[in-house]
């Protein structure tokens, strides 16, 4: 058998020669390995073991000539501080909108300060961020819905995983919580328009029921905001998160569908308008 860092080494050229990411090869043997990354290097020059290093290379193979997505290897995704399982039935869980979090948690303590208030997460996914709310602010009462069943289910597992405690509805968008009454509404709902050409990692391999959002990518803020306030408290706040080009579009759309409302934009880390906040006073 080769050693650990023989086999790293060799896998990691196999990847760039590839176009494919070697930091991904590094996760496959972490996670084969079932250690972490100092553990690794204190057993650098040991042989792997046999059965470790088989798995290894068929996960390499996995992503290095399948394209498969190395979360959907390891079955996991690092977001806000915990570890989320995903599988194909959940879209994996981005950068970018663990951005959202710190700004639903700013708006949070701004609009309601300590005061205990409901939330709800439309299209949750692997529920993310209703899971991350719960746990960052015990007086957020999180509530998520998913259209799919085989999704809620990954969300419920990854609730009871860490310790969270959302309540989660199967159905479409705000159907299944139709009488309740929330103080916030967060989604990050399928935008990609239908059309738009995206990359085979992604086509490919994650669900496009959590991709793609009708014709110009809005269907699912139009039909979230068309009932968005029989769901909501007097005062309240929206939260999205969406396409960088489509900030002035959904603006026009929340103006149509809802009065006296402030609107703010913010950009994503890489300098992107990725979020849009409404706020209502009253
Ligand atoms: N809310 C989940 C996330 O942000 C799922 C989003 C989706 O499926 N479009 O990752």
């Amino acid at each position: 058998m080769p050693t650990y860092k023989e086999a790293l080494k060799i896998n990691e050229h196999y990847a760039l020669d590839n176009n494919k990411e070697p930091s991904a090869v590094k996760l496959l043997m972490l996670h084969h390995a079932e250690m972490t990354s100092s553990a690794l290097l204190a057993r650098f020059d040991e042989p792997m073991d046999s059965e470790a290093y088989t798995a290894f290379l068929r996960s390499v193979n996995q992503y290095v000539v399948d394209h498969k997505p190395v979360q959907y290897i390891t079955g996991s995704e690092y977001f806000f501080g915990h570890y989320f399982c995903v599988n194909r039935d959940v879209l994996i869980p981005r950068f970018e909108t663990e951005e959202l979090i710190g700004h639903v948690l700013d708006f949070k303590q701004e609009y309601f300060g300590d005061q205990p208030i409901t939330l709800l997460d439309v299209g949750t996914g692997s529920g993310c961020l209703a899971i991350t709310l719960a746990l960052e602010d015990e007086r957020i009462e999180a509530h998520a819905t998913d259209i799919s069943e085989a999704a809620v289910k990954v969300a419920k597992e990854n609730n009871d995983t860490l310790g969270a405690n959302v309540t989660f509805h199967h159905g479409d968008l705000l159907k299944p919580v139709k009488s309740m009454r929330f103080d916030m509404l967060i989604s990050n709902p399928p935008y990609i328009p239908d059309d738009e050409s995206v990359e085979p990692l992604v086509k490919n391999h994650e669900p496009h029921l959590a991709l793609f959002g009708g014709e110009d990518g809005l269907d699912y803020y139009r039909a979230i905001l068309k009932d968005a306030e029989s769901i909501l408290a007097d005062r309240y706040v929206i939260a999205f998160e969406h396409a960088h080009d489509k900030a002035d579009a959904l603006k026009r759309l929340i103006r149509k569908h809802l009065k006296h409302v402030k609107i703010i934009h913010k950009k994503d880390m890489q300098g992107k308008d990725r979020m849009t906040f409404v706020l209502k006073k009253r």
